[in-house]
């Protein structure tokens, strides 16, 4: 893929789960023993009550070899093992009972860790011990590849997310908001975490509607970050030139140890971060297109674009709701809403993408899970605090109620000097 601003790149999807090296996957012991045909039911339906395998749920207890001649051999997995664990000494006295009353031969083998994430995957798995594959149910645009057109958008995004970044000297994470369904710019902004001031309102928010696909940065109110002396940097950040310790998501931590080390001659605010800062603007727009009753007699929020026309907004969202994925509850919920009541107001972020220059903290990716972002787009991993891929891997998290995906837009870190000096002033 070629792109005129940042050479050739490349847009890769980030898995819930950590991708394992397909002929060597991770691996568990148990104690397994091989057992009658005709005491299979007995056996299995006592094992699941007595020893159930809470973390190997992908794997099937039983193991079925057709043997030559036909003759069939069951093999069951009676429980976990630790390493090395040659005895039946642990192993509970209801299991021993079993194993006594069966007269079964415990051995000790191996079962892979972790549930398929692919069919390869499944197919060596199942070479060792068989467990169960789940393809994934749901598919969002992009997991399994972009069109030429598609890409060419998410670069321009990103290149608009990157010239915020470094619109103002100091580098800092910034983060876009779009409505894919509309190619438009809901919020964008830069860290504040060192620039916030409780009487000025520095993100800017993009409320018209007739503005597709603009990337420009002379809108952008320049905030005020002061320039703050650089601390000792972790290792394992070094594959990027520069520490970047402007960056707050990569420096969650970095507000309280300037506090100890300067006047306070700026404002600080630890929570944020470019990505909350975007979620505030949006929310604001929201507020703005879509009054509630409590809100009305406020003076509406002034928003630094001409206002938008009153139908035509509520009536794209109600769009992006609608071809949004499916089998997610919360949009069924959200569509059949919109059925009855077409200025609705919408979920939060339902149906939108975000654009960040750096993977987002944990505080950034869980408030992007709260507010149902649909796709979320980095540059640079942020190995010191990541938490979609470096150091957590929160779309992969079963507890928590909306998945997003994940994609990393792959760029040389010259892409971020680049783009001041080659992007043509419009
Ligand atoms: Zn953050």
């Amino acid at each position: 893929m070629m792109n005129k601003q940042f050479g050739t790149c490349e847009i890769v999807h980030i898995p819930e789960k950590e991708p394992h090296d397909l002929h060597n996957q991770p691996t568990e012991f148990v104690f397994a023993s091989a057992i009658d045909p005709q005491n299979a039911n007995h056996i299995v339906r006592r094992l699941n009550q007595i020893a159930p395998l809470e973390n190997l749920r992908h794997v099937k207890r039983i193991q079925k070899k057709v043997l030559e001649r036909g003759q069939v051999q069951l093999s069951v997995i009676l429980c976990a093992a630790s390493e090395g664990d040659n005895q039946l000494d642990s192993v509970p006295p209801a299991l021993q009972e079993l194993i006594s009353s069966f007269q079964l031969s415990p051995f000790i083998t191996k079962v892979c860790k972790y549930a398929a994430t692919s069919k390869e995957e499944w197919q060596e798995q199942c070479k060792i011990w068989p467990t169960s594959y789940h393809p994934r149910t749901y598919n969002i645009d992009g997991i399994t590849g972009f069109s030429d057109e598609n890409s060419e958008c998410i670069f321009k995004f990103m290149q608009s997310a990157m010239e915020l970044a470094t619109s103002d000297g100091v580098v800092v994470n910034a983060a876009v908001i779009v409505d894919p369904s509309a190619k438009q710019i809901i919020s964008r902004a830069r860290d504040q975490v060192f620039a916030w001031s409780p009487n000025k309102e520095n993100s800017s928010i993009d409320s018209s509607c007739n503005r597709k696909s603009e990337f420009s940065s002379s809108d952008v109110i320049s905030n005020n970050f002061a320039t703050h002396e650089s601390f000792q940097v972790n290792e394992s950040n070094k594959q990027l030139k520069q520490p970047y310790t402007g960056v707050a998501c990569l420096y969650p931590w970095q507000w309280a140890k300037q506090q100890l080390h300067s006047q306070s001659s700026y404002y600080c605010h630890p929570l944020r971060h470019a990505a909350m800062v975007a979620v505030e603007s949006s929310a604001a727009r929201d507020r703005y297109l879509f009054p509630s009753e409590e809100n009305n007699g406020e003076k509406p929020l002034e928003l630094d674009h001409e206002n938008p026309s009153s139908t035509s907004s509520p009536a794209k969202r109600q769009k992006t709701v609608c071809t949004a994925v499916e089998n997610d509850d919360d949009q069924l919920k959200a569509r059949s809403q919109s059925s009855n009541q077409l200025l609705e107001r919408p979920y939060l972020c339902t149906g939108y993408d975000i654009y960040l220059v750096w993977e987002p903290c944990t505080m950034c990716a869980m408030a992007l899970v709260h507010q149902r972002i649909r796709r979320i787009f980095y540059a640079f991993p942020n190995r010191n605090a990541g938490a979609l891929g470096s150091v957590h891997r929160l779309q992969g998290e079963k507890s928590l109620n909306h998945h997003y995906a994940v994609f990393r837009v792959l760029l040389p870190e010259e892409a971020l000097h680049k783009c001041h000096t080659e992007v043509p002033q419009t």
